[in-house]
């Protein structure tokens, strides 16, 4: 065997040994929130889609005609000719629905994360980030150089204590959060973190990727709104908010936005669409988080905050179990393991849809009480 192939196949041993297997189980998604995997249909817990929008007809609509007028794909990075026709009205629309200036599309939310931290800070500047960000927004803070130090999670006095002992010897400092927290649920503490930067001269960036279409519209607090295209508004592509001078020196620096093609016309006009259908729907968009809420109820948890519930089972093996049960009573459930999540708090991750029917959510929540292991331990 090659010496490449010797050393991964050890790699992928030791990996299987911890519980930590990974597969690309090839997944067929159809009405609502149905997945067919191996020949047989599944409720699917487990996808991002909140709002049905990645199908809904107008949303199809726009993509083939951006398809049928402007081609599969942009030819060129946006700052040559890849900024295609379909980029300002969702541009437009990204920014009037944050209530910002200006708007930027990027590639993806990770390739957004990744083109703007780095933009912003650099070596000599320090970047204070939730224990429980996005890996995309690690990876970031990670090549931007900046002194990298993690708060727990959204522990405003650690925040404090970490500012008053570094803030001084750096720079420029940024603060990383989430609106939702991708593999919890629950939300920062946006208010409260940005008078901590105003009193530390420190700006303020949130990831909203899981709030844009299920958490009611409000004003935010933060300087640098970044967020996807990709979950509730059922397209691709990533984004940045904020104010004018912020999105034109992104424009300017921001290296995965100018070394990358643009996306494709179809899939922009899709994003557009999905942003106004969203704009002028509210009784969709509070649907998943009542469906949470029917669910935390249901199981006698604290309400959820979001759309996503997770159920803490520790260990990886437990997590593993309880997701082959759920798919053998036909619910599709993503057990998350490490390094997704911390060691030790292998879960069940729950993302609730406006399509999920109360019966099937019912019928979940009376497994899980079924199932003595199951049952959440406190995290
Ligand atoms: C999904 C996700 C991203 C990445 O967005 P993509 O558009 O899928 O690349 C970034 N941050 C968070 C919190 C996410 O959940």
């Amino acid at each position: 065997m090659p010496a490449l192939d010797e050393t991964l196949t050890q790699k992928l041993r030791l990996l299987a040994a911890k519980g930590l297997a990974r597969h690309l189980p090839p997944s067929r998604r159809g009405q609502g929130v149905q997945v067919e995997q191996d020949g047989r249909a599944y409720i699917s817990f487990s996808c991002n889609d909140y709002l049905g929008l990645s199908r809904h007809t107008s949303v199809l609509a726009a993509a083939h005609a951006a398809l049928d007028e402007l081609g599969a794909g942009a030819g060129a990075s946006r700052l040559i000719t890849g900024s295609h026709p379909r980029y300002a009205p969702l541009e437009m629309t990204l920014s009037r629905l944050k209530g910002t200036e200006s708007a930027l599309v990027f590639g993806s939310g990770y390739l957004a994360n990744l083109g703007t931290i780095p933009a912003l800070v650099g070596k000599g500047d320090l970047i204070l980030a939730d224990k429980l960000v996005h890996a995309c927004m690690l990876d970031a803070a990670r090549l931007s150089g900046a002194t990298l130090v993690r708060f727990a999670h959204n522990n405003l006095e650690h925040a404090r204590m970490q500012l008053e002992a570094l803030r001084t010897e750096h720079h420029h400092c940024l603060l990383l959060t989430e609106t939702v927290f991708s593999m919890d649920g629950d939300r920062a503490p946006l208010h409260a973190l940005s008078q901590l930067c105003k009193s530390f001269d420190t700006w303020l960036m949130t990831d909203d990727a899981h709030g844009l279409g299920v958490l009611p519209r409000e004003p935010s607090p933060a300087d640098i709104q970044m967020g996807t295209l990709s979950k509730a508004v059922g397209s691709y592509g990533g984004y940045v908010c904020g104010s004018a001078a912020l999105i034109d020196y992104l424009s300017h620096t921001a290296r995965s936005l100018i070394y990358s093609t643009g996306l494709p016309p179809a899939t922009v006009a899709a994003a557009t669409c999905a942003l106004e259908l969203i704009e002028g729907m509210p009784a969709t968009t509070s649907a998943p988080l009542a469906r949470a809420r029917a669910f935390t109820a249901m199981l006698g948890m604290e309400p959820a905050q979001s759309a996503i519930v997770p159920l803490v089972l520790r260990e990886n093996g437990k997590a593993l179990a309880a997701a082959k049960r759920l798919k053998e009573a036909g619910f599709l459930v993503a057990a998350i393991r490490p390094p997704t999540v911390p060691e030790h708090s292998a879960r069940l991750r729950f993302a609730f849809c406006a399509d999920h029917e109360l019966k099937d959510i019912e019928a979940v929540a009376a497994l899980i009480q079924q199932e003595e292991w199951l049952c959440a331990s406190p995290a």
